[in-house]
């Protein structure tokens, strides 16, 4: 039993929460904030629309993070602990979650790049290992899969494989050689990433990315022996379509399926991640979309699961605020 709770414990989804500051655009436009983070573990939320009538509202979670933290904060002192047990050969997945333009993708950007630095200086010292890096990218838009380090936009199937689970067929697998590399790769994703966007953000808004780094490796003194066994992990970094999108289920005409599909692959991730945190046994619905599908893997099990809740302080943001701290609050 006592085993049991040790690995309760360690499978517990670690909930960040990253309140980014107010942008020059909004602070032009008199835009004002009434959340604060009070200490390294909790938000407040304070109404000061009417003199002398406050409603203070306290959230807390495994670690908060102010408008004045870098990224490098939240790594650091958060998601690093998650993303770095890939070279221990444990999968794990960090998400993003939150309004469009509550900072996902600046979020995710930074967490993948302080990661993969990480994940160069640990193969730098340990020599006594030969380690490869690959690296690929997709997009799930429309419960459609596309590669983002390919030119081509046909859309990619999933096949279940009996070795490696749920995999993405034809999927381009780049083997990272440095730093360059990384940055190189990341702007071709970003460049695929932005074509079919009509107005800015409006894409992105509405579809997943998975960026995915697969490490494999071996003890030199075995290579090219037969009993030499490859150690193999994989991290996901996620950044979510926008979750607006998933309180949108009522939109109408051209956007109805696109808006059903968002829908359906962020309900299901919450349910999939409120049941892996609640413990519950029993079945969990991964099949149910291609996001939870693919991730499967790198949730529940052994794996590690860190999220990261992104807020838009602004008062005109308030109630898209508030859902996203209920769904961190789900998946604690
Ligand atoms: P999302 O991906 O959730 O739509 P973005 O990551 O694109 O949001 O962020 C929206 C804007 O806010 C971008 O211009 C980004 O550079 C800026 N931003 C986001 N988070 C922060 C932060 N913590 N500090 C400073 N600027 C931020
Ligand atoms: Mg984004």
């Amino acid at each position: 039993e006592r085993m049991q709770m040790a690995s309760a414990l360690e499978e517990k989804i670690l909930v960040l929460v990253r309140l980014r500051p107010l942008s020059d655009k909004e602070i032009v436009a008199n835009e004002v904030t009434d959340w604060e983070c009070i200490n390294d573990t909790t938000i407040l939320y304070r109404n000061t629309l009417r003199e002398g009538s406050t409603f203070p509202s306290a959230y807390t979670f495994d670690r908060v993070f102010r408008g004045d933290n870098a990224t490098r904060e939240v790594y650091e002192e958060g998601a690093k602990e998650v993303a770095l047990s890939v070279v221990s050969g444990i999968n794990s997945s960090i998400f993003a979650y939150g309004q469009t333009s509550s900072g996902k993708t600046y979020t995710m950007m930074g967490i993948t790049e302080y990661t993969v630095a990480d994940i160069f200086d640990y193969i730098h010292r340990h020599e006594e290992r030969a380690f490869v890096l690959k690296f690929s990218a997709i997009e799930i838009y429309n419960e459609s899969i596309r590669d983002l380090l390919s030119m081509d936009s046909t859309p990619l199937r999933l096949l279940d494989d009996p070795e490696k689970g749920t995999v993405v067929e034809k999927a381009i697998e780049e083997t990272l050689k440095d730093w360059d590399h990384l940055k190189e790769l990341l702007s071709v994703c970003e460049a695929q990433r932005r074509i079919g966007e009509t107005t800015s953000n409006e894409k992105s808004s509405r579809s997943h990315q998975i960026l995915r780094l697969t490490i494999e490796s071996s003890a030199r003194e075995f290579l090219g022996r037969e009993n030499s066994t490859t150690l193999s992990a994989t991290v996901n970094f996620v950044d979510l379509a926008g979750s607006e999108r998933a309180s949108q289920a009522l939109a109408t005409g051209a956007r109805l399926k696109e808006g059903c599909h968002i829908n359906r692959s962020l309900l299901t991730l919450g349910t999939v991640i409120r049941k892996l945190s609640n413990r519950r046994q029993g079945h969990i619905n991964y099949r149910d979309s291609k996001l939870t599908r693919l991730l499967q893997p790198a949730l529940g099990g052994n794996a590690r699961t860190a999220i990261i809740c992104t807020l838009s302080p602004a008062r005109s943001h308030v109630e898209q605020t508030r859902n996203t701290l209920l769904f961190a609050c789900c998946a604690k």
